[in-house]
C-alpha cells in the first residue's frame, strides 16, 4: 500500500490576498467557483473520522496541512473547533499544521495553534518592496506589514518558537538574494522556504527566457553562498535537501530527489484532486472519477487511478533517466514537466537551473571536504 505522508485540506476555497503568481486564482482554471467558501462541519467531521481509519491501515501517521485559498477565511471561533474535532480523531504523533499568509494570524488563532499543537508556516517574499509587489489584498493595498505584525505575534506567544515551522518564499529574480536572506534572518524564523515560480514547457516561469537559460539556477547560486558564509545560518530545505542528496541521504520534502510522497488534496467540498500546482498544467489536476474524503480513503489509496497519478510522481523523459544529476533533481515536480504535446513525459523546464545548482553545490561540498 502506498503510505500517505501528507493530506493538503483546503478550509477555505477563497482567498484575502491576489497574488500575482497565484495557480490557483490566476491560471484560468475557475474550478474554485464551484466549491462551498468554506468547509462544512459535516465534511470535517467525515475528513477526521477517513483519515484516523487510514492511519490506521497505513501503519503510520501522516501530517494534515490547512491549506486555501487562506485556511483562516473561516475565523478564529471555526478554526478552533475544527482543530479541536480534527484532533479527537488524529491524536499526536498526526501533525497538525497550517500554510497561512499572515495576515488573518490573530491571537486567538495562535492560541488554538498552542492548544491543538499546529505548526505554523507563513508565506513572505522578502523585504515589503519584493512581497509588496506580488502579495496585495483584494484591494490592491499592501499586505506586508500585517504579515510581518503576525509572526510577531505567533513569536510573542510563550509557545511560538515551537509553533513557527518556517516561512514560504516564492522567489523573485530581481530581488537580491543577500538582501532576501538578510531580511527572512531579522524575522527570527527557524527556516525558509524558497519555492521557483510556477511554469512548464508551454508557459515559462517568470523571468526564464528559455528552457536552455538558468535564470533560476543563477540566483539560487547566489542564495547558496550567502547560505554557506553564514556561520549561523537559518534553515533553508531546499539548498539542505539537495546537499543532503549530494552527500548520500535523502531529502524530506518532495520537489527534488528519487524518493515518492504520497500526497492528498481536499476540496472544501470534501473531493480528493491531485496536486493543486498541476492546475497550471491545462486543468490536469483532477481525478477522472470522483473520490471524496467521505468515501473510504484506504480504498482510494489502493485504487488504479491513485497509484497511477502517484507513479507520475517519477520521471519518464529519456534524459533524465540517463541524467548523471537525477538522483538530486530527480526530474522535477510533474507541474514543471508538463507540456500539451507530450504531457508529463519531459524534463523540468527548471533542467538547466537545477543542473547549474547542483554543479555549483558539489564544487562547494567538494572545497570545503577537502580543507
Ligand atoms: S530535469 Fe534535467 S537535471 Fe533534472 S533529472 Fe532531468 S535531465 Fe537531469
Amino acid at each position: 500500500m502506498i503510505a500517505i505522508d501528507t493530506v493538503l485540506v483546503k478550509l477555505a476555497s477563497r482567498c484575502n490576498l491576489d497574488c500575482d503568481y497565484c495557480y490557483v486564482y490566476r491560471m484560468g482554471d475557475d474550478a474554485w467557483r464551484l466549491q462551498p467558501k468554506l468547509m462544512s462541519e459535516r465534511t470535517v467531521e467525515a475528513l477526521g473520522r477517513n483519515l484516523s481509519r487510514l492511519v490506521e491501515a497505513q501503519g503510520r501517521p501522516l501530517s494534515l496541512v490547512f491549506h486555501g485559498g487562506e485556511p483562516l477565511l473561516v475565523g478564529a471561533t471555526r478554526f478552533a473547533a475544527i482543530c479541536a474535532k480534527l484532533r479527537e480523531h488524529l491524536p499526536p504523533p498526526v501533525g497538525l499544521h497550517v500554510q497561512t499568509n499572515g495576515v488573518l494570524l490573530s491571537d486567538d488563532v495562535i492560541r488554538a495553534c498552542a492548544r491543538y499543537d499546529v505548526g505554523i508556516s507563513i508565506s513572505l517574499d522578502g523585504p515589503s518592496e519584493i512581497h509588496d509587489r506580488h502579495r496585495p489584498d483584494r484591494r490592491g493595498r499592501k499586505s506586508h506589514d500585517a504579515v510581518v505584525a503576525g509572526i510577531g505575534r505567533v513569536l510573542a506567544h510563550p509557545k511560538g518558537r515551537s509553533l513557527l515551522s518556517g516561512l514560504l518564499c516564492v522567489i523573485d529574480l530581481e530581488a537580491d538574494p543577500a538582501g532576501v536572506y538578510d531580511f527572512f534572518k531579522s524575522t527570527e524564523t527557524p527556516s525558509v522556504d524558497f519555492l521557483y515560480r510556477d511554469g512548464n514547457h508551454d508557459t515559462l516561469p517568470v523571468g526564464k527566457a528559455s528552457f536552455l537559460s538558468t535564470e533560476y539556477g543563477d540566483w539560487m547560486v547566489r542564495l547558496l553562498d550567502v547560505y554557506l558564509a553564514d556561520d549561523e545560518p537559518i534553515r533553508i530545505r531546499l539548498l539542505d535537501d539537495m546537499m543532503r542528496l549530494i552527500l548520500g541521504g535523502r531529502s524530506i520534502k518532495e520537489g527534488v530527489g528519487q524518493d515518492d510522497y504520497g500526497i492528498l488534496v481536499v476540496e472544501t467540498d470534501g473531493t480528493i484532486t491531485k496536486n493543486d500546482t498541476l492546475k497550471s498544467a491545462d486543468g490536469a489536476d483532477r481525478f477522472a472519477e470522483r473520490w471524496s474524503v467521505h468515501d473510504d480513503l484506504a480504498g482510494f489509496v489502493a485504487s488504479p487511478l491513485f497509484q497511477e497519478y502517484h507513479r507520475s510522481q517519477r520521471p519518464t523523459a529519456a534524459v533524465c533517466l540517463a541524467c548523471p544529476d537525477l538522483k538530486i533533481c530527480g526530474g522535477g515536480m510533474p507541474t514543471h514537466r508538463w507540456s500539451a504535446a507530450a504531457g508529463l513525459d519531459n524534463p523540468s523546464v527548471f533542467c538547466a537551473d537545477q543542473i547549474r545548482l547542483i554543479g555549483h553545490m558539489r564544487e562547494q561540498i567538494a572545497t570545503r571536504i577537502a580543507a
